[in-house]
């Protein structure tokens, strides 16, 4: 069909980058702020994630289900701080170090079968080679973080007294990458 391309992405102007909550684990929050030398404390924003199939991923506080998302840009409540607008155009800024939502978004696996997940947000059509093993490896990369963010979870959610604050939490996840933990 003629609408089906393989990168559609580099034909729009970043919709998704531009309207969603982009949520991050901490591995990715790590990788961005070792090459940007920014601090936690500015790239991260609180995002309360109430759908519990995302509770493994969630840090607790004061009894409300946060998830790590990127500090939206200027006045605005959702979006990607590095998306880039030049003209017509729009481009990730970070393209090397993007977080592993977006290295998948907005692709799905079922068991084997990787298939393009339809949205409300993008109306591109994707092909999908169903022997490429690139999109499995990158889906395989970002499961892995996120199990490791799940630990990191896990160890503040089972830690009462860290629970007070989202800026506490930041020191935690600050903390971590500083150690090295991650
Ligand atoms: S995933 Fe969809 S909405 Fe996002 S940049 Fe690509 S085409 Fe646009
Ligand atoms: S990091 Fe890049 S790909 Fe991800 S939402 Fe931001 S601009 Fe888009």
């Amino acid at each position: 069909m003629s609408d089906i391309t393989v990168t559609p992405c580099s034909d729009c102007a970043g919709v998704c980058c531009d309207t969603l909550a982009i949520t991050v684990n901490i591995v990715d929050v790590a990788r961005i702020v070792r090459a940007l030398h920014l601090p936690v404390h500015e790239v991260l924003a609180r995002y309360i994630d109430e759908d519990p199939r995302e509770q493994p991923y969630v840090f607790w506080v004061r009894k409300q289900p946060v998830a790590l998302a990127l500090n939206p840009p200027g006045e605005k409540t959702c979006g990607c701080p590095f998306l880039m607008k030049v003209g017509d155009e729009a481009r990730c800024g970070i393209y090397e170090i993007r977080p592993g939502t977006c290295r998948v978004y907005p692709f799905s696996r079922q068991k084997t079968r990787v298939y393009h997940k339809r949205t409300a947000i993008c109306h591109a059509r994707f092909k999908v080679d169903p022997g490429d093993e690139t999109i499995h490896r990158m889906i395989d990369d970002y499961q892995a973080d996120w199990d490791i963010h799940a630990g990191f979870c896990e160890e503040w959610n089972t830690d009462p007294p860290r629970h007070p604050s989202f800026d506490k939490l930041l020191d935690f996840v600050a903390e971590a990458i500083d150690d090295g933990r991650v």
